[in-house]
């Protein structure tokens, strides 16, 4: 049969041995040599090559005998022939010193020149060849293309670089309360994602307000990518290298480090948002405080407020002493005003004196709508008769308000006032009740008039 003289046929090409049933020695090691991507070789102790396997040829560029024509210092980098050479000697030292495994594997990771000038990584499993006597006389070796592994464990090394960075920038952003902190420190940090963090610098720009590391300059190697809040474009995060090509390349950043870079915008959209949402709760927060406290129609402080105050203000007249007037308002003959026009134009009056009042005082000053159309100021710090000159200032400027109704009339108002000051360790029932006293004296005398209490004794 043809395909049984195949058989033999081949049988007899390579040669088997009759009892081993192995094929020929010469045949099986060639086999191996050529298929192997692995280079097999063997130095002399002085790191001269005997032997190199033909594969060199693939992985270097080197044929086998080119190779035997060099010594080890011109195969690899000045840094691996120092660091072979040491290890050479720490091995041969250990050997004196302590039992060891004379045919023990000894690893090493070496850096090859290529024939083509740049160079490749390459892993050996070294063993020593001994003479009778143990004393080694070469060494043996199997050379593995490492360059594929060493690219993905740089690979593996930049990933975690950006996963670090990533986490300390969610890190400072937890324990950092002001923004401006947290987007300095960002463009601080950043550059340590990246593959070339010496020649890199940052900048984030955000609702008009830069923040930029002390090397920033906009250069043409440049990745930026939008700080988005609530999808809205409201700032932009960009990293430039400032060397002329980092290690020669066209474009220095890596996908990786686009995609980490919109990871950190994403971040610190999300810290504004945030920020944003805690900034309006505070508002409506104050906002709430300040309704429960105001009057809205003369948008003066309400009577509950006007109590608060009397009572811190008297207190820390008791302590520290001082002086402490209180002026007493009310508009006079509202009724007939409000029976006239309207209570629409009424509340239209009051809102106005409102105003008058808020225009009259001082910054120290503070105005409460103490009822229906009775008012107070408080004023620290300010004796009867200086307070006399803003009482004044209040009766003149809302006599001068003109009031249009609505049937087209025009009309006045006026308002009395009174006035009393604070005399120590009195109530302020009684303090509020003498101010009352002075105003009701105004209206008797006539209206649009501002009576002030005789000083205290003291005062
Ligand atoms: P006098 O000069 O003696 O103070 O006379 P008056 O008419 O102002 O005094 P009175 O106390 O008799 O009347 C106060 C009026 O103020 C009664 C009411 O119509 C009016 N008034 C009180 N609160 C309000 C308010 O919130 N809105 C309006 N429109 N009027 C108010
Ligand atoms: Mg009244
Ligand atoms: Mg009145």
């Amino acid at each position: 049969m043809a395909e049984k003289d195949n058989h033999e046929n081949l049988k007899e090409r390579i040669g088997f041995h009759e009892d081993t049933m192995l094929p020929e020695r010469e045949v099986l090691y060639s086999f191996l040599l050529d298929m192997m991507p692995d280079t097999i070789w063997m130095l002399d102790r002085d790191m001269k090559p005997l032997f190199v396997s033909p594969s060199s040829l693939k992985t270097l560029g080197y044929s086998p005998e080119e190779r035997l024509r060099q010594h080890l210092s011109d195969m690899v980098t000045p840094e691996t022939y120092a660091r072979v050479v040491d290890r050479f000697k720490s091995e041969q030292k250990k050997e004196q010193e302590e039992e060891v495994d004379p045919d023990r594997i000894v690893t090493m990771d070496m850096e090859y020149y290529h024939r083509e000038g740049h160079t490749v990584w390459l892993e050996n499993r070294i063993r020593a060849i001994r003479d009778q006597d143990g004393q080694v006389i070469g060494l043996f070796g199997v050379s593995r293309d490492i360059t594929e592994r060493r690219r993905l464990e740089d690979m593996l090394r930049e990933r975690i670089k950006e996963l670090s960075l990533l986490q300390s920038v969610a890190n400072f952003i937890e324990s950092t309360d002001s923004l401006e902190k947290v987007f300095q420190k960002t463009v601080n940090e950043i550059h340590r994602g990246l593959s070339f963090p010496d020649c890199a610098c940052a900048r984030i720009t955000l609702d008009g307000t830069v923040f930029q590391t002390a090397n920033f300059r906009k250069t043409d190697k440049r990745i930026y990518t939008y700080i988005t809040v609530r999808g809205e474009r409201l700032g932009t995060l960009e990293i430039c290298y400032l060397c002329a090509t980092p290690a020669g390349t066209e474009t220095p950043f890596l996908d990786e480090e686009r995609d980490l870079m919109k990871a950190i915008a994403k971040l610190l959209g999300r810290v504004v948002e945030r920020r944003q949402a805690e900034e309006q709760l505070k508002e409506s927060e104050r906002k709430y405080r300040e309704l429960s406290i105001l009057d809205e129609l003369s948008g003066l402080y309400n009577s509950r407020y006007f109590y608060r105050q009397i009572e811190k203000e008297v207190d820390r007249i008791n302590r520290y002493g001082g002086s402490l007037s209180l002026i007493l308002l009310d508009i006079d003959n509202f009724k007939v005003f409000n029976d006239k026009f309207g209570h629409v134009e009424g509340d239209e009056a009051l809102s106005r004196l409102g105003e008058v009042i808020r225009r009259c005082i001082r910054k120290t000053d503070s105005a409460y709508r103490y009822g229906g159309e009775e008012f107070t100021v408080l004023l620290p710090v300010t004796r009867c008769e200086e307070g006399r000159v803003i009482a004044e200032r209040i009766r003149m400027a809302f006599k001068n308000e003109t009031f249009t109704t609505g049937r087209g009339e025009s009309a006045h108002l006026t308002v009395s006032l009174g006035i009393a000051g604070y005399r120590p360790e009195e109530d302020i029932k009684e303090f509020v009740r003498r101010a009352d006293q002075y105003m009701y004296r105004a209206k008797k005398e006539g209206r649009d008039k501002v009576c002030v209490e005789i000083p205290f004794e003291g005062q």
